[in-house]
């Protein structure tokens, strides 16, 4: 086999991951619908090939890092799909952030065909792409998990097996909500100390030592000022752009109903998030929902 790695999606974050790849010195095969993403995978020293089936058909690890579900289902079934095109004994890993749902079922079709395949969604955003510190939730056999480990920590370095097929995707939208949740409170907080004069670095660096601390408070501030690494502090570029905070809360609520769930904060932030990309705010990082905040006159 020539391509140990078939790499498709090299977007923010599967281009540095793919790049890792290759630092660590695996052969990787580059794929995007963009010419120009696939240009900056070959400069930085990837391969690519105009046949993508002959390479699926050689490849042993086949990785998609591609934007939501049906993205996936295309890529994977179908008559061109991977499953139709790819060889059953090689690994395929999905990055993508996607329905539990839809994880379930392409993972169902693969095995149906003989493949094994992983649910593998990260955390830790295009910086940990790039640094290669993603965190792994990933969902499958322990058995794949296993051959797939070693090639997930060149590109993360916390790497967990969720559960079955699914489970990986199941993590990832409960952390997302999560996160959309404690960075509205957050921000609300923030506001409240603001309108009774506070300074928002005095309060939030006490409150990060409170009980009221947490990861947003810990490395992510949305006040502009506060902390000088954090989007915020660069008029909210970069990051964790609004309109993926409300895909990922359009899945956690959509599984929510599916499940009977109770998640009446979650809905909440999904509304707000929802707002706050129709002001126009769907490109900037999701701590500026802190600016929907601001205090009335
Ligand atoms: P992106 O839009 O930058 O990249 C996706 C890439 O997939 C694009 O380059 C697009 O051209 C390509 N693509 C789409 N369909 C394709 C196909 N059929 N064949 C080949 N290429 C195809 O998105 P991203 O920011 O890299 O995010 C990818 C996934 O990772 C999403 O599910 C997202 O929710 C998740 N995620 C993103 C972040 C983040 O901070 N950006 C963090 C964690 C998880």
């Amino acid at each position: 086999m020539n391509n140990e790695v078939v790499f498709i999606g090299l977007g923010n974050m599967g281009l540095p991951m793919a790049l890792n790849l290759v630092r660590s010195g695996l052969t990787v095969s580059g794929h995007d619908l963009l010419p120009a993403s696939v240009e900056k995978f070959t400069t930085g020293g990837g391969t690519t090939t105009t046949n993508l089936q002959s390479a699926l058909a050689e490849a042993k690890i086949i990785i998609t890092m591609l934007p939501a579900s049906r993205h996936v289902e295309s890529a994977y079934l179908g008559d061109t799909g991977i499953l139709a095109k790819a060889n059953p004994q090689a690994l395929l890993i999905d990055c993508s952030t996607i329905a539990p749902e839809t994880a379930r079922k392409v993972a169902a079709a693969a095995r149906e065909k003989g493949f094994d395949m992983l649910d593998a969604p990260v955390s830790g955003g295009t910086g940990g792409a790039t640094a290669g510190t993603l965190t792994f939730m990933v969902g499958g056999s322990q058995q794949a998990f296993a051959i797939a480990k070693p090639i997930l920590e060149k590109m993360g370095k916390a790497i967990f097996h969720a559960g079955e097929s699914g489970a990986g995707q199941t993590v990832k939208v409960c952390n997302n909500m999560l996160l959309g949740i404690l960075m509205i409170g957050t921000s609300e907080a923030i506001r409240l100390g603001m309108a009774n004069g506070m300074d928002p670095k005095v309060l939030s660096e006490v409150m990060a030592k409170s009980s009221g601390r947490n990861w947003v408070l810990e490395v992510y501030n949305p006040c502009p000022g506060v902390m000088e690494n954090a989007p915020a502090s660069k008029e909210y570029s970069g990051g964790f752009g609004v309109d993926l905070m409300l895909k990922d809360l359009g899945l956690a609520m959509e599984n929510s109903l599916s499940t009977g769930s109770s998640t009446p904060l979650g809905s909440l932030a999904r509304n707000l998030y929802d707002i706050h990309s129709k002001t126009g705010a769907g490109g900037l990082d999701f701590s500026s929902i802190f600016n929907m905040l601001a205090k009335s006159n």
